[in-house]
């Protein structure tokens, strides 16, 4: 294993683009970091850069003028990385989407329409050690490869 590979799965780096909802899931993301779960302790570090990150993690149903933003952010991310949608909202829509022909009229999302999205972390908002799990899958799925 090469060293850019060893640091990176070791130590990846996250950046949360929160991308509306209610915020549910933004709190429970910030629980994740808070010092009862503290997922620095395993070498995951939170970065408001996205050209030092590897895994983006997003919430959020993601609002029509956030789409170009949020691609933006993605291609700023070097490569290998990875995305983690969190909750309900980002990985269908949730309770903004009442069918897929129905929309609210400010729904750009969900997020696997407008990025590559590695793992999905299903809930309303899902539990901080949920979340935990997602980015552990993510390391494996995105950031392991050769
Ligand atoms: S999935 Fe639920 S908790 Fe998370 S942002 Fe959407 S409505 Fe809020």
């Amino acid at each position: 294993m090469g060293w850019k590979k060893w640091a990176r799965t070791r130590s990846p780096w996250l950046f949360h683009a929160h991308c509306g909802g209610c915020n549910g899931c933004d709190i429970e993301v910030a629980a994740a970091l808070t010092p009862r779960y503290d997922v620095e302790r395993i070498g995951i570090v939170l970065t408001n850069n996205p050209r030092y990150a590897d895994i983006m993690v997003v919430t959020g149903i993601v609002p029509k003028a956030m789409v170009p933003v949020i691609k933006r952010i993605y291609n700023q991310m070097t490569e290998p990385k990875g995305v983690v949608a969190v909750g309900a909202c980002a990985t269908t829509g949730g309770v903004f989407l009442r069918d897929d022909d129905n929309p609210t009229y400010t729904f750009g999302g969900p997020v696997d329409k407008i990025i590559p999205v590695d793992v999905y972390v299903p809930g309303c908002p899902p539990k901080p050690e949920a979340i935990i799990v997602g980015i552990a899958q993510c390391i494996q799925k995105a950031l392991a490869k050769d």
